[in-house]
């Protein structure tokens, strides 16, 4: 077979602030590192995170680490990893702190310290009131952040694929990662990128659902590529909605603008998350706020005629505050929502936003499977599952993960290359060749099935069965639903089958990635039966032992999806930190 063969120390692929972070590393300690996108690496998706990055810097009040802790881990509802969480928290301050140094304009102070403010599930001393945690360049922070980054790479000579998928993982017999097979998209030409060591950092997979905050090349390719691979997929039922995507069109407002000081309302102009958080009120966890939304909308107190959403309101504030704080917000609102927030509400309704699952892996970036590391493999940021976010993740907590587990696989990356023998070992071929095939199939297939069709068969499933609230028919009829449309993603037809830019054809590959996600989803959110952050049940016991739904004795573990027969198996959550004691089990309210 006459795959041409490109080699190197490392193949990182994917160029978002994770992919970016962790080859910043690896090329300054002067290794040969691949980075593969399939978009230029500054449109990743980290480009539209809008509202921080959290670190407990304390520069306008008092701040701690372990508050941060605390409150990730109650955030997680237990279900976060407490070694990864301590050394995420710990972290931060460096890791930002150095981010400041590689040239990120953050906002200031008066003093010139950075900028923070309030965002959810942020407080301060243990849960008592809500602290200034976000780091922030208006509301451009991953813009700015992803910029920082791109420039240092350039300058530490790391070597760009710039439109080029990767297609598929190959390992060796013994389950060795040896690299990717990727497409050329100008092309259509497929190689192999062979490395000592290889890095996922492919983001999310939002657009599974038919509402979502997600760019459109979040298809889950790292995920669809693990699964195919053998790798397990962790915690997949737990997605995370925003509170406040635009009615109707979808598009983020940040959760900055409530840490601004910004009002939920529904129809009766009534401050609702004062019933339903008397303490965080707007800014509880995400998971608490869409529930209370949906909640008002499902009881009739929603607004526009349809009734179907809610208004978030920052007419009270300084026009000033709008016009050099959320600069942004009001370009979106005015373009998406048209409506000039310095003026009227904003009308927003919950929207499927960031994935808490996925790769399983150690604070180390380290993939982890039956408690044994994948030689040569490693995954940060979106795509992987450390486990930080456990069933919610706090906003400004993921452009954290990004760059302390970014770094953090960068160095176990480089410790492994420089054990590693100098010379590649022989390429296995097995992989290569089933990937090839997938892509000839996609050239060679008759009276198949249309992939436009099939994809928003999908999204449409996902949104109806597994969205903010979930019930067990409608978990289980999505199950079968699923696996319905996987028979059309699996015949699916290319009218245009030329090489130049063919979109047609990568669109179909994207969508054998998304229906891997979708199945993981919607298996794993049928077998879990109590409720637990984002993921909650219609029927889940509400008992004394038992406040929420939540299940402790029962499922406080993380969900396994073998790709092979759909099989689910479970592991525990780590309640063990690093250093210091285990943050307890509580109820969960803000
Ligand atoms: C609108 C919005 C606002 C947000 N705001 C915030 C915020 O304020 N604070 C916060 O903490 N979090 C925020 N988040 C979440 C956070 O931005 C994301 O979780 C994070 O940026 C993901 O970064 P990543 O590096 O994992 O992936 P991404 O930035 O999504 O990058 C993925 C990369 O992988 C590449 N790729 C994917 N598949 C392939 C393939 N097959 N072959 C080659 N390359 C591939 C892509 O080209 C891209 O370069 C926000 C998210 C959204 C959607």
């Amino acid at each position: 077979m006459a795959i041409p063969v490109r080699k190197f120390d490392a193949v990182i692929v994917g160029a978002g602030g994770a992919g970016l972070r962790a080859a910043l590393q690896l090329s300054e300690a002067g290794l040969k590192t691949a980075v593969l996108s399939k978009v230029f690496p500054t449109r990743s998706h980290t480009v539209a995170a809008q509202g921080g990055v959290s670190a407990s810097l304390g520069n306008s009040e008092p701040d701690h680490w372990h508050w941060h802790m605390y409150d990730t881990v109650k955030g997680s509802d237990w279900l976060g990893d407490q070694d990864a969480i301590e050394f995420m928290c710990r972290e931060a301050p460096n890791v930002v702190v150095e981010l400041e140094h590689f040239g990120m304009p953050f906002d200031r102070n008066a003093d010139g310290s950075i900028y923070q403010r309030p965002f959810g599930g942020h407080m301060s001393n243990f849960g008592e009131k809500p602290v200034r945690r976000a780091c922030a360049a208006a509301d451009r922070t991953g813009h700015a952040m992803l910029h920082a980054l791109y420039q240092r790479n350039v300058r530490a000579n790391t070597q760009f694929f710039v439109e080029w998928m990767a297609l598929d993982l190959v390992r060796d017999a013994e389950g060795n990662v040896q690299g990717v097979v990727a497409m050329e998209m100008e092309t259509s030409e497929i190689y192999v990128f062979q490395a000592k060591a290889t890095l996922f950092a492919t983001g999310g997979a939002g657009r599974i659902f038919a509402s979502s905050t997600n760019a459109f090349i979040n298809t889950g390719d790292g995920l669809g590529m693990a699964a195919r691979a053998g790798i397990p997929l962790e915690d997949m039922e737990f997605w995370q909605f925003h509170p406040t995507g635009v009615a109707g069109a979808g598009v983020l407002i940040t959760e900055g603008v409530r840490g601004e000081g910004g009002i939920l309302r529904n129809a009766q102009g009534e401050r609702f998350m004062e019933r339903y958080a008397p303490n965080a009120k707007d800014l509880a966890s995400r998971d608490v706020v869409s529930r209370a939304m949906v909640t008002e909308i499902n009881e009739g107190r929603g607004c526009g005629p349809n009734k179907d959403h809610v208004l978030l309101d920052i007419t009270h504030l300084d026009p000033e505050v709008i016009m050099s704080k959320l600069p942004g917000i009001r370009e979106i609102s005015i373009k998406f929502a048209g409506v000039d927030p310095i003026k009227a509400p904003i009308p927003v309704v919950p929207t499927c936003h960031y994935q808490m699952g996925g790769i399983p892996t150690n604070y180390k970036g380290e993939v982890v499977v039956d408690g044994n590391t994948v030689q040569g493999f490693y995954a940060a940021g979106e795509v992987a599952c450390a486990s930080v976010h456990g069933a919610n993740r706090l906003g400004t907590n993921s452009l954290l993960d990004l760059l302390v587990f970014g770094k953090s696989s960068g160095n176990s990356m480089i410790d492994y290359i420089k054990a590693a023998p100098k010379d590649l070992p022989e390429l296995h071929t097995a992989d290569v060749e089933r990937s090839v095939a997938r892509v000839e199939r996609l050239n060679t297939q008759k009276n198949g099935s249309n992939v436009h069709e099939a994809r928003s068969a999908m999204q449409r499933t996902m949104q109806a069965h597994c969205g903010v609230f979930r019930f067990k028919d409608m978990l289980a009829q999505g199950v079968e639903k699923i696996l319905e449309v996987e028979k059309l993603v699996k015949t699916t037809e290319i009218a245009d089958k030329s090489k130049t830019f063919n979109t047609a054809r990568i669109e179909a590959l994207e969508l054998e990635n998304l229906i891997e996600v979708a199945k993981a989803t919607m298996i794993s959110a049928n077998a879990r039966t109590e409720s637990r952050g984002a993921h909650v049940r219609d029927d889940a016991a509400d008992t004394p032992e038992n406040p929420n739904g939540r299940d402790d004795q029962n499922w406080l573990k993380h969900t396994l999806w073998h790709r092979d027969g759909n099989r689910l198996d479970y592991k525990p959550v780590n309640l063990k930190p690093l250093t210091v004691e285990t943050i307890a089990l509580k109820t969960r309210s803000y």
